[in-house]
């Protein structure tokens, strides 16, 4: 198979179609002038002969149609396939025929209907529309068809083909036509080795162009031969055999072609499989260096919020006497309010950065118990009320009669609740509400925090739950720093349960914690 792709001698197509054409018709002519009385009848053989020929010829087709169909043949080579399978169909009838009128037709018509085909490779490609294209195929399987099956049926209504064990006239001529299209059909192949010659980006066309003008060449001089040859004798068998040469020239063409397909599949596949490689071990290393990463900054937080504590409980222990003094006047008073209300905010802010570096650190102690939500949720209403009146916006608590339980850290629990109110408040607009539901169901309660603020526009959604991002709150006069979601959203995953947001912008929020129902 490789002969055909690596030697150089063979792709020059000169080379290879001397070896085609030159050596058959001297050995046909001499084998007729030396050996004119010998004759072997075998119909077991011939019919070997032509049925590894039409199977041949039908694989090939079938190949190539798939092959168009994906592109990687060009169009024009349906009328390979369409020469191809029309031959393939009747040798295949000829294969099983005895000797006799038929036999000698069918041949025949095999070889005029692949030469006509063959030549028609040079109509115009305006000519082969999408629809000729689809139809032609099965209308010359249908004639080749009808035609086998009538010709076997009636043998009688065909012309004479042998007459005194020599051809008849017709025989001869459609041999000689068939072989003549096939001859117009090999000028076709050769025109195109040289196109495809000059044309560096075409060039692993050329191959096949060669394949097929040898291939029509052998058919051609076979058909040719014909017209010397009687049944049976030297030169009968001798283009039965270019024939066959013919057909296996290209199937062993085409199985090259697989094999090399399957070559680079194979390299592709391990090119493939390294690259995954490679691709997984650096993933690997850039996880490692993010872990070392994320572990320096939060040993970082940590160290650095314990060291901002100590100096801020100063601050705000000294505020708090400072604030007791009766000795100051109403300005001063007003200053020393300003220092401890933010302080206050400071040390909240230095505590939330602390949970969260101990929560990723897996530092942070949780302890479970069965908490009556409902309870919970009223003394968080009570405690934001203050903060309500500020915001000028009111707060609506759950009010049902009924004590819903869940089983969670109460004291984390209602960090979690107080920061989403907060948020509500913080985040509306005034004369607003947060309204705080209980939704209990059989396997999961829900608390929604819903508020008629401002809502989160939703470009921004996907980054609510993100560290320090204040969705275009940053320098605005609503304090905060874009931690609390953040660090809620831990705090939830690390009791058992869900956080989870949606919003309409201008309207509102809504903010849902889910858990599982504990039986109360
Ligand atoms: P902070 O309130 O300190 O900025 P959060 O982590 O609590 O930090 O919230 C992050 C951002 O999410 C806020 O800055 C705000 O833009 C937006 N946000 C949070 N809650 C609401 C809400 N209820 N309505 C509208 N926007 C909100």
């Amino acid at each position: 198979m490789s002969i055909l792709r690596d030697n150089r001698y063979i792709q020059n197509i000169w080379v290879s179609m001397a070896l085609s054409a030159v050596l058959p018709i001297i050995l046909g002519f001499s084998m007729a002038n030396h050996f004119p009385e010998w004759r072997w009848t075998h119909y077991p053989f011939h019919s070997m002969v032509e049925s590894v020929g039409a199977i041949s010829a039908i694989t090939i087709a079938s190949l190539m149609i798939m092959m168009i169909n994906k592109n990687h043949l060009p169009r024009y080579y349906i009328w390979a396939a369409i020469a191809l399978i029309g031959m393939g169909i009747l040798d295949g009838f000829h294969s099983i025929l005895h000797a006799g009128t038929a036999f000698v037709w069918l041949h025949s018509t095999a070889t005029l209907i692949g030469g006509v085909a063959f030549a028609c490779i040079w109509l115009p490609a305006r000519w082969l529309t999408p629809a000729r294209e689809r139809y032609l195929l099965p209308v010359i399987v249908m004639i080749a068809i009808t035609l086998g099956l009538l010709s076997i049926a009636l043998p009688q209504q065909l012309p004479v083909m042998v007459i005194n064990g020599e051809f008849s006239l017709l025989a001869k001529f459609l041999n000689i036509a068939g072989g003549m299209g096939f001859l117009v059909g090999t000028a076709y192949f050769v025109h195109l080795y040289y196109l495809h010659k000059k044309n560096i980006s075409r060039r692993n066309k050329v191959t096949s162009d060669m394949v097929f003008a040898n291939h029509c060449l052998l058919f051609g001089i076979a058909g040719l031969l014909f017209e010397s040859s009687m049944i049976w004798d030297a030169g009968w068998w001798w283009w039965h055999i270019l024939r066959l040469a013919a057909y296996l020239i290209v199937l062993v063409y085409y199985f090259s072609l697989f094999a090399q397909q399957q070559d680079i599949l194979r390299r592709n596949e391990i090119t493939l499989l390294n690259t995954n490689k490679d691709l997984e071990n650096r993933v690997k290393q850039r996880t490692l260096q993010l872990e070392k990463a994320n572990n320096a900054k939060t040993k970082f937080l940590s160290s650095m919020s314990h060291e901002l504590r100590t100096p801020m409980n100063a601050i705000l222990g000294f505020s708090q006497l400072l604030n007791l003094d009766e000795d100051l006047n109403k300005d001063q008073k007003e200053q020393v309010t300003e220092i401890l209300n933010a302080g206050t905010m400071l040390l909240h802010l230095i505590d939330e950065v602390l949970d969260v570096s101990r929560i990723e650190q897996g530092k942070i102690a949780v302890k479970f118990d069965n908490v009556n939500v409902s309870k919970l949720v009223k003394e968080s209403c009570k405690l934001l009320e203050i903060q309500a009146d500020k915001y000028g916006v009111s707060i609506v608590c759950d009010n049902s009669p009924e004590d819903i339980y869940i089983n969670t850290d109460e004291l984390r629990f209602k960090q979690v609740l107080v920061n989403l109110v907060s948020n509500g408040l913080k985040y509306n607009k005034p004369g607003g509400k947060v309204i705080i539901n209980i939704e209990p169901a059989n396997t999961t309660t829900r608390i929604l925090i819903r508020d008629t603020g401002i809502g989160i526009a939703p470009e921004k959604m996907d980054a609510l739950f993100q560290p320090f991002e204040r969705l275009g709150h940053e320098g605005s006069t609503t304090e905060g720093v874009g931690i609390g979601l953040f660090h809620s959203k831990k705090l939830v995953e690390i009791l058992g349960g869900k956080l989870s947001a949606t919003s309409t912008y201008g309207e509102g929020s809504t903010f849902t914690l889910e858990f599982a129902a504990y039986p109360s």
